[in-house]
């Protein structure tokens, strides 16, 4: 059913955070569930990301935010959660109408779970302790671990509250001074979080935020000389870039957060009306032969009840494609499966008349050296497979260049053991695909990334080790 021809179900409010920056041009932010104009935002280019780089290093250098003590950052991040708790409603209809997220879940957790980062880390930041070193002879050693410095954050559009605060968090707990750059799609919740920063009482020159364009202001963070890490979530193609400027600019520590292609593995002793829930979220679906069959049954009838339109509208499940670019390309990633031999089960068309929706789509009879099946699709486009043994299975399941998650639904202990330890990705779900928490790192092996976010691995990205030593009797000098 599709119902995006919903009339406005919600007032939005005016849009009151578009500037920061002082050499006046714009960029239009689009709202995807028409192609309409929203606003109009501040285009900062690399003399603002200068700009904003040197209020950083002021900030670090000589400011209060790196010096004052843990317990003291947490309280000001605490009280910066409350102010986003207390904005709830607004910034969720930001994301809804800049990205097209679904706005009862940014109400009701993506904008809450990002306050609670916030909160995790701020227990965290007067927990920031070293080691003793036993050290040979008369020497004694101990290390301490310090802030990294100014650090660029760049985020993507599918996740503009997540990605801002699993990197801004841990980096305000540590004491660094940032910039961030959010994705030109879904600048607006980003500047409103700045402002709400200001307002907590966080140190101006502490969190910049410039908006702007990836190839200018994002290469202006990744190649600065000035930027001591940089922290990116995006394409692995845009990835391979920041690497590259960072060896050929400064040798700044970078993390990165890449695509993915998960397997999700179901077999044959599945509940069966469970993993239909969650299948959707898996865009290779690996399904064991006793009960493929029903499966792709119950797939078709769940994907034929789900609900494509206006992201306010708390019945639907599925909004629209962020912007008219990913729009495009999930339509040619389908024309590719259909053109590469697999089956179209169900879905594969855009819907609605206007906006970018497109129809939750299903392939079987697909081959693991297809396009659909290696490359990132990063729409509502699943690929069913089916396998006989395990063995198989986590061979087909590993190969992949990416690594981010995957995904087992059984009920044998046995098997989740061995296929948990025998995947190469970053997190495993064993019957709860997509399950997060802040406390549970995140990141990806292989081409899905460098580094994790969430959890204390999360904080140690902004943290480097100095070791101290001294002799414990008399000095040698
Ligand atoms: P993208 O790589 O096109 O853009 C991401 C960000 O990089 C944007 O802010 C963009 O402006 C900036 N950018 C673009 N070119 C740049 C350059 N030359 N130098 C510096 N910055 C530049 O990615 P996207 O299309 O916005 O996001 C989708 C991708 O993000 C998907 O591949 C998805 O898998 C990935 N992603 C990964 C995770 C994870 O946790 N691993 C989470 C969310 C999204």
């Amino acid at each position: 059913s599709n119902g995006s021809g919903t009339k406005n179900l919600i007032q939005i409010p005016e849009i009151k955070f578009t500037k920061l920056f002082i050499n006046g041009k714009t960029f239009e932010t689009i709202d995807p569930r028409s192609g309409e104009v929203i606003a109009r935002v501040a285009e900062g280019d690399k003399e603002d990301v200068d700009l904003a780089v040197t209020a950083a290093r002021e900030a670090f250098d000589h400011g209060k935010w790196p010096r004052m003590s843990g317990f003291d950052r947490g309280r000001i991040m605490m009280k910066f959660a409350d102010l986003i708790d207390d904005n709830v409603e607004e910034l969720a209809i930001l994301d809804t109408i800049d990205g097209g997220k679904l706005f009862s879940w940014g109400k009701s957790m993506d904008i809450p779970s990002a306050a609670n980062t916030l909160r995790y880390y701020a227990g965290a930041a007067d927990k920031i302790h070293g080691e003793t070193l036993k050290m040979s002879h008369e020497l004694q050693g101990y290390t301490l671990r310090e802030p990294i410095g100014v650090v660029g954050h760049i985020t993507p559009w599918n996740a503009p509250t997540g990605a801002f605060f699993l990197k801004v968090s841990p980096a305000l707990a540590a004491g660094c001074t940032m910039v961030v750059k959010p994705a030109e799609q879904t600048p607006l919740s980003a500047l409103y979080y700045a402002h709400l920063a200001k307002l907590a009482g966080i140190p101006d020159g502490v969190l910049n935020v410039i908006t702007g364009f990836g190839p200018t202001a994002g290469a202006a963070i990744t190649s600065h000389m000035d930027i001591d890490k940089v922290s990116f979530t995006g394409s692995t193609e845009v990835g391979r870039l920041v690497m590259q400027a960072a060896a050929t600019s400064n040798f700044k520590t970078v993390s990165l957060e890449l695509g993915g292609k998960s397997p999700l593995i179901i077999f044959d002793d599945a509940d069966l009306d469970k993993a239909g829930e969650v299948c959707v979220a898996g865009s290779r679906v690996y399904v064991q032969e006793g009960i493929y069959e029903e499966f792709v049954k119950k797939s078709v009838q769940k994907t034929k009840m789900w609900m494509v339109g206006d992201p306010f509208n708390p019945q639907v499940q599925q909004g629209p494609q962020a912007s008219k670019e990913q729009f495009d390309i999930v339509l040619s990633y389908i024309e590719h499966g259909k053109r590469e031999g697999a089956t179209l089960l169900t879905g594969g068309k855009p819907c609605g008349d206007k906006g970018y929706y497109i129809e939750p789509t299903i392939f079987t009879d697909v081959k693991d050296d297809m396009i659909i099946v290696k490359e990132e699709i990063f729409g509502p486009v699943m690929s069913l497979m089916k396998f006989k043994t395990v063995e198989e299975v986590i061979e087909r399941a590993n190969n992949t260049t990416y690594g981010l998650a995957a995904g087992i639904v059984t009920n044998d202990l046995n098997l989740s053991n061995r296929v948990s330890r025998s995947i190469r990705a970053g997190v495993i779900w064993i019957n709860c695909y997509f399950s997060i928490d802040t406390d549970c790192p995140f990141g990806g092996y292989k081409m899905s990334g460098i580094g994790r976010e969430m959890g204390l691995d999360g904080l140690n990205q902004y943290l480097q080790v100095k070791s101290v030593v001294t002799p414990i009797y008399n000095s040698p000098w």
